[in-house]
């Protein structure tokens, strides 16, 4: 793992939209693994920034995105397929063909896993963004999740819950299921680049980047990838132990 400290949110985004920008710069028809929540908000505002003044193109890019919660779609301002359109695609010349998330309101999970796993062997991504929960989570694999596992449905943890509360009228109306790739699907990335920022996710950093990888912290996992970037504010990186 390459570790990169930064002093601020507005650094960590610029930070990694060089990454990002290397990928779609020297492959137009590059694979981008996407995230949603609060840190890759800057990064994707970079994007949306260098394609307005650049013109950096991603017409023939393709993506594939992280997860999406059980029950809403994209009529519902919190599902993660209206986050995405919302704070990226649309600002974008992307194709809408070349989207790709779960779905997240289908009679069949289970069948939407099997769709889902044939998508991301086809579309093998070249970078896949990642934010870390509290609890170590990256996308929605909570603590306890396989390493080996492929797309599945999740049943929430009540931090997770709470953690994205913030988002919905009220805790109530947090969904109680996702669906999200497993953590084999994340290692399949070409390069995983993770954004942490805030004293709130110090614990889960540590234990991602310094501790015995373990089932207890899923971020754990990407020490077995051989391309891993991990870009922290100075609060995220408060209890590392070794310096970078
Ligand atoms: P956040 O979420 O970026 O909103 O903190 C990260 C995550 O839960 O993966």
């Amino acid at each position: 793992m390459r570790v990169i400290i930064k002093d601020n949110y507005d650094e960590v985004s610029q930070e990694a939209f060089k990454f990002m920008k290397e990928v779609v710069s020297n492959k137009k028809d590059a694979v981008l693994g996407l995230a949603t929540g609060s840190t890759p908000i800057g990064l994707y505002q970079n994007m949306i920034k260098d394609h307005k003044e650049n013109g950096t193109s991603y017409k023939n890019v393709k993506t594939v995105n992280l997860d999406e919660y059980v029950g809403l779609d994209k009529t519902s301002d919190q599902s993660y397929v209206y986050f995405m359109h919302h704070n990226l695609f649309d600002s974008l010349d992307i194709n809408e063909d070349n989207v790709n998330l779960p779905k997240g309101k289908v009679t069949d999970m289970q069948a939407e896993c099997d769709r889902y796993n044939k998508v991301l062997a086809e579309l093998r991504q070249d970078i896949q963004i990642l934010g870390i929960g509290a609890n170590g989570h990256i996308g929605f694999n909570e603590p306890g999740t396989s390493f080996d596992s492929v797309t599945h449905t999740v049943e929430l943890k009540q931090k997770t819950r709470e953690d994205n509360a913030r988002f919905f009228a009220s805790l109530d109306e947090v969904p109680t299921h996702a669906i999200t790739m497993g953590i084999s699907n994340i290692l399949n990335a070409k390069q995983i680049l993770i954004i942490a920022t805030g004293e709130n996710k110090a614990d889960a950093v540590y234990a991602m980047v310094e501790k015995e990888p373990s089932v207890e912290c899923p971020a754990s996992a990407l020490q077995k990838h051989d391309n891993v970037i991990v870009i922290l504010d100075k609060g995220a990186a408060k209890n590392l132990k070794k310096s970078y």
